[in-house]
């Protein structure tokens, strides 16, 4: 059986090209851009980077793109007072606070304060929530760019065996609520799962987002299994590279995505799609 290669850049093209026909048909009906605020707060460099690549892929579709870079001295109180500001810009519909921030600024509290109603990344607990009871409107961007690759493949989840490895708040736990949602029965693996590979060997979709370079191999794979690889993780060389060891599970799987160029170029193309839902919403609804 021949593996698929799951080629994200180029789903993430396709995406972003109807992104930008509706944005456009969009703005011509409403007269509104749909405007995207990110805000950095220091000057850690991946987070530059980052922000750099959102604020020019929103400049490809045709939104408006405001980046607010403040120094790592700003205090949690002052972060507040901007997001505060962001809540009341009728230009804005998306507001991202690029993680992680300053140790002084409490994450928390500064998520709790966007308006979930422009809280593209899907971090506030009541978009939180609206995954958990299957009500929602945004979905953080990761997990939502897994299912439209699944979506994309033709890889259907229902009565699948899903294992997700990882549980964290912005890629495992939501991962294994899209998979259920999509009625695939699903297992989460943690750091203290007994047994990993006997657990992974079960999976008909297997998605592995820990940050361990090359943790999956070839053995720990069940024959014709879907392999979706969130992990990056930089090699000494420099390289990027994922949690799957991809030379060894290739030829094991059906379907497995590489890294880079599988679910990376994905998580900025479901924030468009995010904010652009947003502005509609703000569009719909013109008094809230
Ligand atoms: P976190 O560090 O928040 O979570 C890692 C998870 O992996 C935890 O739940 C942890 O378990 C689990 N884990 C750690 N060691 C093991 C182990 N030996 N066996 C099984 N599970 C283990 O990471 P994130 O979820 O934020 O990110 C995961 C990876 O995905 C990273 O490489 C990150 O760079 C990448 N990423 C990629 C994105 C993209 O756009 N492609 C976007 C976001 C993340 P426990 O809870 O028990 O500690």
């Amino acid at each position: 059986m021949a593996t698929t290669i799951i080629d994200g850049r180029a789903v993430a093209a396709a995406v972003r090209e109807r992104i930008k026909k509706s944005t456009e048909e969009f703005i011509n009906r409403t007269g509104i851009t749909p405007g995207l605020a990110v805000v950095l707060v220091g000057e850690d460099p991946a987070s530059q980077v980052y922000v750099r690549n959102k604020h020019r892929a929103c400049g490809e579709v045709g939104f408006l793109s405001r980046v607010y870079t403040l120094p790592a001295s700003t205090t949690e109180d002052e972060l507040l007072a901007l997001i505060a500001e962001l809540n009341a810009d009728r230009e804005i519909h998306g507001i991202l606070v690029q993680l992680p921030l300053p140790k002084h600024i409490s994450e928390s509290r500064v998520i709790l304060a966007i308006d979930p109603k422009k809280d593209v990344d899907a971090f506030h607990p009541q978009n939180v929530g609206g995954i958990m009871t299957g009500d929602y409107k945004f979905v953080p961007c990761t997990p939502a760019g897994v299912m439209e690759l699944l979506a994309h493949y033709g890889i259907d989840p229902s009565g699948k065996s899903a294992v997700v490895v990882g549980r964290s708040n912005i890629v495992g736990k939501p991962q294994a609520l899209l998979l259920l949602e999509k009625n695939a029965t699903v297992t989460v693996c943690h750091s203290r799962t007994r047994d990993l590979a006997a657990v992974t060997r079960t999976a008909d979709i297997l998605v592995v987002a820990v940050g361990r370079a090359k943790m999956i191999t070839g053995d720990m794979v069940k024959e014709g299994a879907v392999v979706i690889d969130v992990g990056m993780n930089r090699l000494d060389d420099g390289k990027l590279c994922g949690d799957v060891d991809f030379d060894s599970v290739f030829p094991v799987a059906s379907h497995i995505t590489p890294v880079p160029g599988g679910v990376g170029p994905m998580t900025i193309t479901m924030l468009l799609c995010n904010t652009l839902r947003a502005a509609e919403d703000a569009a719909a609804k013109p008094c809230h």
